[in-house]
Formats: C-alpha cells, sequence, structure tokens
C-alpha cells in the first residue's frame, strides 16, 4: 500500500529556520523526491536515496524526539501519498505540524490542522510557472507563504502578486527571504520600508548557526 510507508531522507531534532515560528525546537521529517529544480536550490541531496520506512515507524521516530513543533519538509512530501495520513497522525498526537511545501503540489487535501509554509516561486527560480494558483484558495490564516528573491526583479514580481493576487489578508503569514549569496538582505529590507509592504523578512537562522553547507541540523 502506498500510504503505508514513505521515503525518508532524515528525520532530526533542532529549531526551526523559518517562518513566523523561526527559533523553536522541531522535529524534521524530510522525505526524498521532488519533481521542480529551483536554480537556487539548497536541499538537492534530498532529490534521490533515502530509506522506505513504515509510516508508523515515522510517526514514532518524530514523536521520540519530543518536539513541540513537527514540520514535515523535503523535497516535496506531498509527493508521496503516505504524507496526507502522517499530517493527520502528526496532529492526533497533539503536536504542532507544519508542512514546507513548494507551491506546485495540491494541498487540498492537507488537514486543516496543519500550518501550510507554502512557496510560491519567483521566476529567478526558474521554476515559476509550476505554480499552483488555486493552492491559493486552500491557504487559512494558521498558513503562510514564503517568497524567495534572488534579485529586484523577484522582488517587484513578488509586491504585484501580493496586490493582484490580494494576499494581504495573509498578514505576518507573508514570508520574504533572499537567494543566500544572491541578494544581500540589507536591501531587501530597505525596499520593504520603501514600499510599506506587509511582509516578514525572514533569514535562515541554521545558516547563520551553522553556515550554508550544513545537512542534518
Ligand atoms: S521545490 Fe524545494 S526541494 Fe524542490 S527544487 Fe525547489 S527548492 Fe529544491
Amino acid at each position: 500500500m502506498k500510504e503505508d510507508s514513505l521515503v525518508v531522507h532524515e528525520i532530526y531534532a533542532s529549531v526551526q529556520g523559518e517562518s513566523s515560528f523561526a527559533g523553536l525546537r522541531c522535529a524534521f521529517v524530510r522525505l526524498t523526491g521532488c519533481n521542480l529544480r529551483c536554480a537556487w536550490c539548497d536541499t538537492e541531496q534530498a532529490f534521490h536515496g533515502g530509506q522506505r520506512l513504515a509510516r508508523r515507524d515515522v510517526l514514532a521516530r518524530a514523536i521520540a524526539l519530543d518536539t513541540p513543533l513537527v514540520e514535515l519538509t523535503g523535497g516535496e512530501p506531498l509527493l508521496q501519498p503516505a504524507a496526507i495520513p502522517l499530517l493527520r497522525e502528526l496532529c492526533d498526537a497533539g503536536r504542532t505540524v507544519l508542512l514546507e511545501t513548494s507551491g506546485e503540489a495540491d494541498v487540498s487535501r492537507v488537514d486543516p490542522r496543519v500550518h501550510k509554509i507554502m512557496d510560491l516561486k519567483a521566476p529567478g527560480s526558474r521554476e515559476h510557472h509550476r505554480n499552483r494558483w488555486s493552492n491559493l484558495a486552500h491557504l487559512g490564516p494558521g498558513d503562510e507563504i514564503k517568497f524567495v528573491l534572488a534579485d529586484r526583479a523577484d522582488y517587484e514580481w513578488m509586491r504585484a502578486t501580493i496586490h493582484h493576487r490580494g494576499l494581504d489578508r495573509l498578514g505576518p503569514g507573508l514570508l520574504a527571504s533572499t537567494v543566500w549569496g544572491a541578494l544581500d538582505p540589507k536591501d531587501l529590507v530597505a525596499w520593504v520600508i520603501e514600499d510599506r509592504l506587509g511582509v516578514r523578512v525572514q533569514v535562515q537562522l541554521h545558516k547563520i548557526i551553522w553556515g550554508s553547507k550544513a545537512q542534518g541540523v
């Protein structure tokens, strides 16, 4: 049964590096595989390999890390059918559950208790044509949208998208971050101030703490 097992890249405890939950203890379940190839992807190691584990074992290992938050990430976790029941079971176990998803995968079947942190890919990713705009109808007040920006053109695309798609409704759930080493966060802050834009500027905490190449932290 496809829903009984998952191909897992790693399961570990750390602190959440992004989103409005940044800095909090979190168990990460990183699944193998992604159907996108963002130009600036920093988790290419999760494209292949991994270990097939029973869903009940993945659940048990995540719970055993004893963190208030559990994040399902990848790669793209929703490519694996067992992700949907696993998310539900993590919620049933009393965890605050986060899902990092690319914006291409359909989020309509995700348990409403899950906090979806969904990318909208800007042109600099070279995957912006893959954004599944119908997903926006499935985002609620507990969900967040993440824009990863490589340059000024990406910033202007984000600003226009927020305006034209009425995304202001997500308020502090609009996350704007920069591609590491490509766009200086100081420039992003200056643009956001100048435009009085209602986004949460964020940096990748784990890269600041452990460096840009670190994995499993
Ligand atoms: S969706 Fe995420 S994991 Fe997949 S290529 Fe893009 S950045 Fe990498």
